[in-house]
């Protein structure tokens, strides 16, 4: 007899019947960890191919490193704020689209990694005076040309090195490229600007992989209203717990226990993780069993970068209508920007972006020292800037 007439057969007999009803009334349930992007557009998918999903969150609030800010009386992102690639291989974009959200296009499919927030920008020294343009280009070119020079080292050096070691190595070879003075600075201003992307030093930057990152095509575009209304479309109808912070997870008959900081145990057929890479670095979650030491190599071996945003919002706009204001220093550390939201958005904010080392330093600072250090920043740049009506600080890339 085949199988299937087994299954036939057995539906004549009551106890065969009502075990097939249950397996059938009862799709496999999956506990989410972690409400960040990732986590809830995993619930997302789960829950429309009709599995029984819980969301467990540790925070009071579901976006994890998107976080929409309001109480500027305006959206303003304090994490994630860029669409990177603007086409609908990236499953970000049509669901945008679909919620009718809409984009400042920050730069098309030219930009370099580096260069995806900046089409129109001016950059000052630490005395207030506004950089040349033609210099500022110039500098630019000689930095691609530059990061060009560096593949060839990087095609004969078998083993990684960081992108500043690169650099240096490339200025050894070619003088010329060395450049002196303000365009020295400018020089640290584009380092900076590319230690942004990564999150993370130039000599923290792998020279190797630096520009292997596939980034979606259709350039970059800023979210106007904020990330916010994507987390709430995506999270709508999930059955979610915030609050909920996770400690254990065991494998229990075939199916995963998880426990939370108060003792409560949730079950289900499976778990999909998502929370920070920094929170498996510190081991705040506990595996049992423990899992694999290829994974926990990976999980030691892998770094975590931060940024942080320090929002300004003023009475009035003093600044120019760019979309960035930077201002150069000897080194790539003390060069700093502010995103331009006015020009973007309307709203008068200015948002410090802080990345790497740099950020790291800052989050030792006390939130008041910390704006007061972005308003020395914005002081050196426009002597006539006023105080802010109001400030919001993000100060940790990984919760
Ligand atoms: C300042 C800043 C700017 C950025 N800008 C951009 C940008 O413009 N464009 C872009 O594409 N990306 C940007 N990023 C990166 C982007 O925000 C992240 O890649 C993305 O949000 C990560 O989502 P995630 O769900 O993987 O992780 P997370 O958002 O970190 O979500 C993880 C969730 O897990 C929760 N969690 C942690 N531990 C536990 C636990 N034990 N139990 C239960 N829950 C737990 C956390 O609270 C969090 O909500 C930026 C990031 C920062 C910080």
């Amino acid at each position: 007899m085949k199988p299937k007439e087994s299954v036939c057969n057995g539906l004549v007999d009551g106890t065969f019947v009502s075990l097939l009803e249950r397996q059938q009334l009862s799709s496999p349930s999956v506990i989410v960890i972690g409400g960040g992007i990732s986590g809830i557009a995993a619930a997302r998918s789960l829950f429309n191919a009709s599995f029984k999903v819980l969301l467990l969150e540790s925070r009071d609030r579901l976006g994890g490193r998107i976080h929409t800010d309001y109480s500027f009386g305006c959206p303003v992102d304090m994490g994630a704020s860029w669409l990177h690639g603007v086409c609908n291989e990236n499953s970000l974009a049509p669901l945008i689209r679909c919620l009718g959200l809409p984009l400042y296009r920050t730069s098309g499919d030219n930009s370099v990694l580096y260069d995806h927030d900046l089409e129109s920008f001016v950059l000052f020294d630490v005395d207030g005076h506004q950089i040349p343009q033609q210099l500022v280009i110039e500098v630019g070119e000689i930095f691609k040309k530059i990061l060009k020079e560096t593949e060839k080292v990087r095609d004969e050096h078998s083993e990684d090195m960081s992108i500043l070691q690169a650099i240096s190595i490339v200025l050894d070879r070619h003088p010329h490229l060395r450049q002196e003075g303000l365009a020295h600075e400018v020089m640290q201003w584009y380092i900076c600007r590319m230690e942004a992307w990564f999150a993370a030093d130039a000599d923290m930057i792998s020279l190797k992989t630096w520009d292997q990152e596939n980034v979606p095509s259709g350039g970059h575009g800023l979210m106007k209203q904020g990330y916010y209304p994507v987390i709430k479309a995506l999270a709508k109808d999930i059955d979610i717990c915030l609050n909920h912070r996770v400690k254990k997870i065991a494998d229990c008959h075939s199916k995963v226990l998880v426990t939370v900081e108060d003792g409560r145990n949730f079950v289900a057929d499976a778990a999909v993780i998502t929370v920070p890479l920094g929170v498996l670095k510190a081991n705040l979650i506990e595996f049992e069993p423990r899992l694999p030491q290829w994974k926990v190599d990976a999980i030691s071996e892998l770094g975590v970068g931060i940024e942080n945003k320090i929002a300004l919002c003023f009475d009035t706009v003093f600044w120019p209508n760019v979309e960035l204001l930077g201002v150069v220093a000897s080194t790539s550390y003390a060069c700093g920007y502010f995103l331009n939201l006015h020009k973007a958005t309307g709203h008068p904010v200015l948002v410090y972006m802080a990345a790497g080392r740099f950020a790291y330093d800052m989050e030792k600072l006390s939130d008041e020292a910390t704006v007061n250090f972005a308003m020395l920043q914005l002081k050196k740049m426009l002597p006539e800037a006023t105080e802010p009506e109001c400030n919001r600080l993000k100060k940790r890339l990984s919760p």
